[in-house]
């Protein structure tokens, strides 16, 4: 029971950690050696911390617990993607994923156990919403991908993208902060520029992101600039219109100056002709931004369907058209469920 009212000692940030080395009369500077293996290192373990004496490890192992991420289950796809099925202190579990590519290794990790927004072609959103994420559970994920990367591949993690579970952007401070612990030298000294944080389009969320001026990319899952085939698509086109969300990029753009990439499915007989086409074009004119048209991933029987290669053909020339630059994202880990969109725990249901 004694264990419960422990608290998790990577709450606190390195001010804090100092402030409580302070008061049980050490000194200010082992906080920081601790914070580096708690970060840096990702010790599981208070003893394994050498340069700190018995007797403080002692005092921290009865005031602290290190709740650390478990990977319960691990697949790989044929393509070499890899998934892996993780465990929270809770017994909650959410996915996050491996990509190799030639040039790249990316890790995609999850924000929210479970996602609140209702995208209909969305295999995630068929699970509830059931918590966020800390930090600390964001950053381990982004660990253990680093950790299978160089035990697979014999390569460095290059890329992280917030693409897995959830909607990182209502989940903001943990997020934001386990970005801060990744790109930190006390963390994993990755540079901002190789994260991406994708969103559904939270308008007000993004001028938030402007305001406190982050240094990672942005992407939005698009799918249609015309509001009937959104809100179709995604509810939450409701009250994040299109035209908010081009307003919000526009003070995106104003305070960052870097440029947005849109997430885009082309699904057969809904957002697949030319007026559809050429509103993304439009839509594109805002802001200097980039097209990623990702693969539909069936995730059922349901009403969604890949359009045909025409339609993907017809959607390139008219962007290109318009001096747009598009790119055709090949779907990967497939037959794993490790793709967009796919994410549902399906081996735990
Ligand atoms: N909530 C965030 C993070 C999820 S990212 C967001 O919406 O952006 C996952 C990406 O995969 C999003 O662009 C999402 O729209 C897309 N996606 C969801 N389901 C998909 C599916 N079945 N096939 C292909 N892409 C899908």
């Amino acid at each position: 029971m004694q264990a419960e009212k422990k608290q998790d000692i990577r709450k606190l940030t390195l001010e804090e950690l100092e402030a409580y080395f302070l008061s049980v009369g050490e000194k200010k500077f082992r906080a920081k050696q601790v914070y580096e293996w708690l970060w840096n290192k990702s010790l599981k373990n208070f003893d394994e911390m050498s340069n700190i004496s018995k007797s403080t490890r002692e005092i921290l192992k009865e005031n602290f617990t290190i709740n650390h991420i478990l990977v319960d289950q691990f697949q790989r796809s044929t393509d070499g993607t890899i998934k892996n099925a993780v465990k929270l202190y809770d017994n909650n579990i959410v996915e996050s994923v491996l990509i190799p590519t030639s040039k790249r290794i990316t890790a995609c990790v999850s924000s929210q156990v479970g996602c609140s927004l209702d995208c209909n072609f969305c295999a995630t959103a068929r699970l509830k919403r059931m918590r966020n994420l800390n930090p600390d559970e964001i950053y381990d994920q982004v660990v253990a991908i680093q950790e299978e990367a160089s035990l697979y591949f014999d390569r460095p993690l290059t890329n992280i993208v917030f693409m897995g579970m959830g909607e990182p952007l209502l989940n903001y401070q943990n997020v934001l902060s386990a970005i801060d612990k990744i790109c930190s030298p006390e963390g994993l000294g990755i540079s901002p520029r190789r994260i991406t944080l994708s969103t559904v389009g939270i308008g007000k969320m993004i001028r938030k992101l402007a305001d406190d001026e982050v240094k990672f990319n942005l992407a939005l899952s698009l799918h249609s600039a015309i509001n009937e085939t959104r809100t179709r698509l995604m509810p939450i086109n409701e009250t994040n219109t299109v035209e908010d969300l081009a307003q919000a990029l526009k003070y995106w753009y104003s305070k960052t100056k870097r440029k947005v990439t849109y997430e885009y499915v082309i699904w057969d007989g809904i957002n697949d002709d030319e007026k559809h086409a050429r509103a993304l074009a439009k839509f594109c004119k805002h802001i200097p931004s980039k097209v990623n048209i990702i693969q539909y991933n069936p995730i059922d029987e349901g009403e969604f369907r890949q359009a045909s290669q025409d339609k993907i053909d017809l959607y390139l020339s008219i962007l290109e058209g318009s001096g747009i630059i598009a790119n055709v994202r090949k779907s990967r880990g497939q037959d794993i469920d490790a793709a967009c969109g796919q994410l549902a725990n399906k081996n735990e249901l």
